[in-house]
């Protein structure tokens, strides 16, 4: 792998420079090594990038860099396929712009209450991002102006094709300045959006991540699909169960090797960060504890890992997914050394799919999906460890015994108990800390449950269409309700325990109700946020089971313990109005409180 540049190397503002160093960057993607120095130079950029790779960051550090923060009005405008999509690119320009003072972005898309936005882009902001439907919206009634924008980013051109937005998109091309700067980024280069390339973007440099790998066949691969926040609690059980020699854990971020490391730690794990930030001697040091078995866990950045040739390493887990298959291939490469077998694990979340597929793409080879360890299968685990511990200090230890055995067999007569029950009682005592009967918390509910999974290899093309095909009914939903259609969906309104004194935004309950639930995110209506909980309107007639799962759903390590809110919960004086006509009760959907007497009419699409 060419060796990226650092982002020192970048001519990025030195305020971006510095958000980027605080969130543990520790190097730039391949994507962004390539896009950044062009994008910097005034350049426009045809991008083939994946979700997972790095692309925002690609696109949003030199736009910041090149963004007159002394100047309210819209300089930069990111187009997205879904709001999700817009809320995280937003978000994520705000995370670079920490220190970049006077700077704005507004996410702007469908569903959200026309008023506020228009007060908000009267307010101004230097980078808008929204869906292709809303921004024409702006643009026709004049509350948006890109009279001084200087560039323009479609940000995964080919969903928004597949949703049907290409001709709005090109006619919000149209009404861009001529000689302003467009980035196109796409997983894929169909036909139409070559054209829409051509069309309209100048002598682009085309940036792409190399495609070709191979990975050792000595190597197991296997995947887990990552529900929510719910990674650490995913890990500890596969350290638990998983028998491992050696392991390297595979992070993002700097911050992210020593947060994890020192988690593990204090789940007595013996594991050790990892880092660019660590001299040589140091990094080396760690390393040999790792080859001399004082060591079982590396938690390491891809920069820190390269080269590691350790032959205990049994295990390779991908914790956050690597940026491209070049990566994977590197990582997974530090296991199954000197001819032995080795076993590779990466989490993907929902929306890192593709890359999934990439990378099975690339490297030719299937990465077969695991389901997590259950709790008998802890309990187990536990169990022969216990064992084991009993049979050791037996036989090894015999000489320490003597003292206790006079101590508990006079215990034994004094108290008329037998030598089982006093050891149940000692052996209770022993386990308290880590219980040899796991009751996993609820949270690995959300874990067990069966989700939509990947078909078959011959079948993910149809299915990859067919929830396309989805989205794009529910993004044509979107589309018309730039009128009142929208209106159609009952709705009812639920309470759930997290709020903004817990950190969460709109963006993390979208996410995890799509997510866990997978109802369209199109039918998730009204998002308000209050200190310790919020309230989410959501399609009538959700099925008891989708609640129930998404009860143990967490939500930036909050369980969200959704239920209907009644009206008793305080959240009542702001209970949006039912979206349903009043009145004849045969014509509303049947609700969860509804008696079964009634044939309940179909909820509505949860996926
Ligand atoms: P994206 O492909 O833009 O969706 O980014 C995927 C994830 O990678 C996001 O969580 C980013 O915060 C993270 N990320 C992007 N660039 C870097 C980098 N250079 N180093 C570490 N993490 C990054």
């Amino acid at each position: 792998m060419s060796l990226p540049a650092s982002f020192a190397d970048l001519a990025l503002a030195p305020a971006v420079l510095k958000a980027v160093a605080e969130l543990g960057y520790e190097q730039p993607s391949p994507i962004q090594a390539q896009a950044i120095p062009h994008l910097l130079a005034g350049r426009d950029i045809l991008g083939v990038a994946q979700t997972g790779t790095g692309k925002t960051a690609a696109f949003a550090l030199p736009l910041l860099t090149q963004i007159d923060v002394n100047n309210n009005q819209t300089q930069v405008l990111v187009l997205t396929p879904t709001r999700e999509l817009a809320i995280q690119v937003a978000e994520a320009f705000q995370r670079y712009a920490t220190h970049t003072k006077g700077f704005h972005v507004l996410p702007i898309y469908g569903g959200q209450d026309m008023r506020a936005q228009l007060r908000q882009l009267q307010r101004g902001a230097q980078v808008v991002v929204g869906t292709p439907g809303r921004v024409m919206d702006h643009l026709r009634r004049g509350s948006l102006q890109l009279d001084k924008l200087q560039a323009i980013v479609l940000d995964e051109a080919d969903e928004m094709l597949r949703m049907g937005f290409i001709d709005d998109v090109e006619w919000i091309l149209e009404h861009t300045p001529e000689q302003r700067q467009t980035a196109l980024f796409s997983a894929t280069m169909p036909p139409p959006i070559k054209k829409v390339a051509d069309r309209y973007l100048v002598e682009p440099a085309e940036v792409k991540i190399s495609p070709e790998s191979s990975t050792g066949s000595n190597i197991e691969q296997h995947y887990w699909m990552v529900s929510g926040t719910n990674k650490m609690d995913a890990l500890t059980r596969i350290l638990e169960v998983e028998d491992f020699d050696a392991m390297i854990i595979f992070v993002r971020t700097k911050t992210a090797t020593v947060e994890l490391a020192e988690k593990l730690e204090a789940r007595g794990f013996s594991a050790s960060a990892i880092n660019g930030d660590m001299n040589q001697a140091l990094r080396e040091r760690t390393i040999d504890r790792l080859k001399q078995n004082k060591l079982d866990i590396l938690v390491a950045t891809d920069v820190a890992a390269r080269g590691i040739d350790v032959e205990r390493v049994s295990h390779v887990m991908n914790y956050d997914i690597p940026y491209d298959s070049e990566a994977y291939v590197h990582r997974i490469g530090r296991t199954g050394r000197a001819g032995r077998s080795g076993k590779a694990i990466l989490f993907v979340a929902p929306r890192e799919r593709r890359l999934l597929y990439a990378i099975e793409k690339a490297t030719n080879q299937r990465i077969e999906r695991m389901e997590l360890p259950t709790g008998d299968a802890v309990t187990k685990q536990r169990i022969d460890q216990f064992n084991q511990l009993l049979t050791t200090t037996l036989t090894e230890q015999r000489n320490k015994l003597d003292f206790f055995y006079e101590l508990l067999a006079e215990f034994s007569q004094t108290h008329d108990v037998s030598a089982e029950e006093i050891a149940s009682a000692l052996a209770y005592l022993c386990q308290k800390e880590r219980p040899l009967q796991v009751q996993l918390a609820d949270v690995h509910a959300a874990q067990d449950r069966p989700r939509r999974d990947r078909p078959e290899r011959g079948e993910r093309d149809r299915s990859e269409r067919s929830e396309r095909g989805d989205r794009d009914r529910g993004e044509k939903r979107e589309r018309r309700e730039r009128g009142p259609k929208r209106d159609d969906v009952p709705m009812d309104l639920y309470r759930l325990e997290v709020g903004r004194d817990h950190g969460v935004k709109p963006g993390d309950i979208v996410g995890a109700i799509a997510n866990e639930a997978g109802i369209d995110s199109r039918h998730i209506g009204n998002i308000r946020l209050q200190g310790e909980f919020s309230t989410v309107e959501l399609p009538t007639g959700m099925p008891k089971e989708t609640l129930s799962h998404l009860r143990k759903v967490f939500i930036r390590s909050q369980p969200i313990n959704i239920s209907l809110d009644t009206g008793g919960s305080g959240a009542n004086h702001e209970r949006p109005k039912k979206r349903h006509p009043k009145g004849d009760r045969a014509e509303r959907p049947a609700r969860l409180g509804d008696k079964p007497a009634k044939k309940p009419r179909k909820p509505k699409k949860y996926d």
